[in-house]
């Protein structure tokens, strides 16, 4: 069976990093699972020992249209200029209406609030 050295480290960071963090979970594994015949048997038995975790359904509810809307909003990647200015994209997070930063809570509360409030007032006339 292979073990592996890990190397001296001077840093925290660095002991955290993929190389050592590997070698450690290596050294750590069973004689039987780094002895496996080929790399579909090691890969079964690691998902037998560390058992993946399972989606929870309410990840598989509602519109996949709404459900990427949501997840690019949560992970600062929706077309909002704050994110935009957040990734580099745009100059400045400022809204169209002169507000700071058009976030998701003023893109929500606000924005949609408002146009609501105008188409209601359009129709009106
Ligand atoms: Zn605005």
């Amino acid at each position: 069976m292979t073990i592996f050295v890990t190397l001296a480290r001077r840093t925290e960071i660095y002991s955290k990093s993929f190389i050592p963090s590997s070698v450690a979970l290596w050294n750590d594994l069973s004689n039987e699972m780094k002895e496996s015949h080929s790399l579909n048997i090691f890969k079964s038995n690691l998902k037998r020992l560390f058992k993946p975790p399972v989606v929870p359904e309410y990840f598989y509810t509602g519109m996949r249209k709404f459900t990427v809307y949501h997840a690019r909003i949560r992970n600062h990647c929706s077309n909002l200029n704050a994110d935009l200015y957040l990734n580099h994209l745009r100059d400045s997070p400022t809204c169209q209406c002169g507000y700071r930063s058009e976030n998701a809570e003023h893109f929500l509360l606000i924005v949609i609030y408002f146009r609501l409030l105008e188409n209601i007032l359009c129709s009106q006339h």
